[in-house]
């Protein structure tokens, strides 16, 4: 557990999902990727699947941000991807200090991409059939540009998007619209970073307010292995936005001590980084 007044924060790992090795490092060459990656038969390299959960008890405030791949996949489509998914992680992680399912009162959604969002909702009768929300009781953050996007989205990442993960949140009432480019801050002890490259208004969560802050990098950086400037995915609809968006971010890490959250490395949780900001490295990882 990593202590930011006034959040406890955790990162829980839901699953492990396998991507293509070359979709995941764009332009670098698999000579470079495969010697910091594990990378199986099928070219596919191991990602973890990493929810973040921040406990404020002064507010009554649980937050989790991002909820992995979900329950919801045929046999076939799973074995596409070799997705595992612990529909237990979260209520354990959550039984382990105390608290419970319904306990969650925010959930944030960075991008709605298939492994990030699986776990927002579940099939509650058959395959296929219906699906409720797992969070209820929750608020739903999401940027209002990346819901149109996901709802409306290009040839090139419309594979990314899975509707059926995220569209009884509008039936339900519980999407809370996030808006412009310096959005208001969600909650005491937390802000906004919005970010383009990946795909449009990705929203990541900065936790903490005094000297030390962490922020929930997101796809911007889904791995140590992509710390590097320039190893950005092909996934990215722009990846010179995200090369200029890693450069702001990089600068607070390196001026101001801003901490780093990942949604899929296979190790660590968040590390602390040194080094410049066209060559960093892991200073430090967190005990997250
Ligand atoms: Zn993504």
């Amino acid at each position: 557990m990593l202590k930011i007044d006034p959040f406890e924060l955790h990162s829980v790992v839901t699953g492990t999902v396998r991507l293509d090795g070359g979709a995941m490092f764009g332009v670098v060459p698999k000579v470079l990727w495969e010697a910091v990656t594990d990378v199986d038969d099928s070219n596919r390299i191991l990602l973890n699947t990493r929810t973040l959960l921040a406990v404020d008890r002064s507010q009554g405030r649980v937050v989790l941000v991002d909820t992995g791949c979900g329950a919801k996949w045929s046999q076939g489509k799973a074995d596409r991807f070799a997705v595992r998914y612990d529909p237990q992680a979260v209520p354990n992680a959550l039984a382990s200090i105390g608290l419970f399912v319904d306990d969650v009162t925010d959930v944030v959604i960075t991008h709605l991409h298939f492994d990030h969002n699986g776990g927002l909702t579940y099939w509650y009768d058959e395959p296929d059939g219906p699906t409720r929300s797992t969070y209820p009781k929750a608020r739903h953050w999401v940027h209002q540009r990346q819901w149109e996007h996901a709802n409306q989205p290009t040839v090139k990442d419309r594979a990314s998007f899975v509707r059926e993960d995220f569209a009884v949140l509008a039936e339900e009432g519980l999407l809370h619209m996030v808006e412009g480019h310096e959005p208001d801050p969600p909650f005491d002890g937390a802000a906004w970073f919005v970010s383009n490259g990946h795909t449009p208004c990705q929203l990541h969560p900065v936790f903490g307010t005094g000297s030390q802050r962490l922020m929930f990098i997101g796809d911007l950086v889904p791995t140590v292995a992509h710390l590097r400037l320039g190893w950005v995915m092909a996934y990215d609809l722009h990846p010179m936005t995200t090369i200029a968006e890693r450069e702001t971010v990089y600068r607070r890490c390196l001026e101001k001590g801003l901490l780093l959250a990942f949604p899929h490395d296979p190790k660590v949780g968040g590390v602390a980084i040194g080094g410049t900001v066209e060559r960093p490295i892991v200073a430090r990882s967190l005990p997250l």
